[in-house]
């Protein structure tokens, strides 16, 4: 395990890449600058300092990537999909190798701690080989016949197709919508988020060295009403791949309605982590503290309402507030630290803002609940007990490691609580009994749901939200049905009677 000052030397010399001037645009295999000459800065969330210039996108940049992207688009999906398979496993052997350096530019860019970011790094690289491996089976349909007639199925890649991404562990997710376009055989545009653009910049680099032809991934660095405004209204884009919030999804939805885009969404969550009495609470309080305080609770998944039954309410409370207290914030390169600071001065201000909101709504903070230190945007793991579901810190998707635990009587109450949300990403339940399990997973709006389990993943399965938390799903096959124009063809087996008109 290396030292915190080790982390910190190996930090500089990563980051030392970035000192020379913008980190340019990199379109058909070439850096380019922003013709403007715009740029903007990327702040270090730990300590407030510059790290890298950036180049601005604005039409003229967005036009000369999606230009790259359609004009690479002929070529790439016509390579084999072996050839495609052996290319994408390229790309994910340069993720391993450069892994550390990922995580290391991850961290000092999003505040996210680095024991976390290392495992992110390679979870980019598994995207990418387990896309790989479906590459050459994406283009296959089925074959359904039907009295004097066989019908075959295909599907061929939908085009260049734009992916847009937000800054919580930015490189994961965006290896986990890239990896699936390119096995599909379409060409990619990816914007990432302006408050940390730097990894992405790494997957675009470590893609071309394993030999990806130029222009079948371009990335441009800009803002979201600019760049992403430019780009997801581009008549040239065939479908968007959207990670963020559900108001912005909102904007990409009418921006691409003119050219009627193709929308997958994966948006926010206010995920339950309902935890009933007969349940094993020594592994229940383990998930839902990992849940909500790993990666700053910057997380789509994260398990930020605790619903516990009554009878067990108040000791399963004390309990995560005596874990939550004993967790270190710190820097994010301190490998004992597990909550970095949040990414950016307005998002703190949003998160601390509801801790004055909690007390005015009159819940309790039985953990945390305060700013830690003068510089950097630190907060304290948090928990509110004594909370109710109408209060906006049972409602509102805070984005933070601040856990809502909210008291329920059975299992009807908790399914009541646990579905008056907007969102319906995940859910997690505890409980021994099977019957109640599978009554209440049933019974639950979510997208993916966990029994007994914290948010492990198996990549074939789908992922995605119901309600105000997505539209669409990713993952196995799913992907590739995003990415690709189902087609049939009809072939009929015998002379069948053509009505004949104007005889
Ligand atoms: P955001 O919506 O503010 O930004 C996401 C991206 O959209 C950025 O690249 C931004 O520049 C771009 N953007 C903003 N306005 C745009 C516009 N008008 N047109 C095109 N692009 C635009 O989200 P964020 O604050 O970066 O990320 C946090 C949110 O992401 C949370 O709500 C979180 O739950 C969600 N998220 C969801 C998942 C999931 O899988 N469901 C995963 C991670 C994060």
């Amino acid at each position: 395990m290396t030292t915190f000052s080790d982390n910190l030397l190996r930090a500089d010399l990563a980051m030392a890449r970035f000192a020379s001037g913008p980190v340019l645009h990199r379109i058909g295999g070439e850096n380019i600058a922003s013709q403007s000459t715009a740029t903007f800065d990327t702040i270090c969330p730990a300590n407030g300092t510059v790290l890298a210039r950036v180049a601005r996108a604005g039409q003229t940049e967005v036009d000369a990537a999606v230009l790259a992207a359609k004009n690479a688009f002929v070529e790439w999906r016509a390579l084999a999909g072996k050839d495609r398979r052996a290319l994408l496993h390229k790309l994910a052997d340069g993720i391993v190798a450069r892994a550390d350096e990922i995580a290391l530019i991850e961290s000092m860019d999003t505040g996210q701690s680095l024991r976390f970011m290392s495992k992110a790094a390679l979870r980019g690289a598994e995207n990418f080989r387990y896309f790989a491996d479906m590459a050459p089976q994406a283009q296959d349909g089925q074959t359904l016949r039907a009295t004097g007639q066989i019908n075959m199925t295909s599907r061929r890649p939908i085009g260049p197709v734009a992916v847009i991404t937000p800054w919580n562990t930015p490189f994961m997710l965006s290896t986990w919508k890239i990896a699936p376009a390119l096995a599909a055989g379409c060409t990619v545009v990816h914007k990432p988020a302006e408050f940390a653009p730097l990894s992405a910049r790494l997957l675009v680099e470590i893609a071309e060295e394993a030999g990806i032809p130029a222009g079948v991934f371009n990335q441009i660095q800009g803002f979201g009403e600019e760049a992403g405004a430019a780009l997801t209204s581009h008549p040239g884009i065939k479908a968007v791949a959207f990670v963020g919030e559900g108001r912005t999804g909102a904007a990409i939805m009418s921006q691409g309605a003119a050219t009627l885009k193709r929308v997958h969404f994966e948006l926010g969550g206010k995920n339950p982590v309902i935890i009933m009495d007969d349940a094993d609470l020594d592994r229940a309080i383990d998930a839902a503290v990992f849940m909500i305080y790993s990666l700053n609770g910057e997380r789509c998944t994260s398990s930020s309402r605790v619903l516990i039954q009554d009878t067990v309410y108040d000791a399963v409370c004390a309990r995560i507030a005596e874990r939550a207290d004993r967790i270190k914030v710190g820097h994010p390169l301190d490998p004992d630290t597990v909550v970095g600071p949040l990414i950016h001065e307005t998002h703190e201000a949003k998160v601390l803002s509801y801790f004055a909101r909690a007390k005015a709504e009159g819940a309790t903070i039985a953990a945390g609940g305060v700013k830690v230190g003068q510089t950097g945007h630190y907060v304290r793991p948090t928990l509110f007990t004594n909370a109710s579901n109408n209060m906006s810190i049972a409602q509102d998707e805070i984005f933070g490691p601040v856990l809502t635990a909210i008291p329920f009587k059975n299992e009807a109450d908790a399914l009541q609580i646990a579905n008056d949300t907007e969102y319906g990403l995940a859910a997690y339940l505890w409980t021994r009994d099977l019957g109640r399990a599978l009554r209440m997973t049933d019974a639950l709006d979510a997208g993916m749901m966990w029994v007994n389990s914290e948010n492990t993943r198996h990549l074939p399965a789908p992922f995605g939200g119901m309600k105000s938390s997505g539209i669409g799903r990713d993952g196995g096959d799913w992907s590739f049905d995003f990415y690709m124009e189902t087609v049939n063809v009809c072939l009929p087996t015998t002379d069948h009677n053509i009505p004949r008109l104007g005889t």
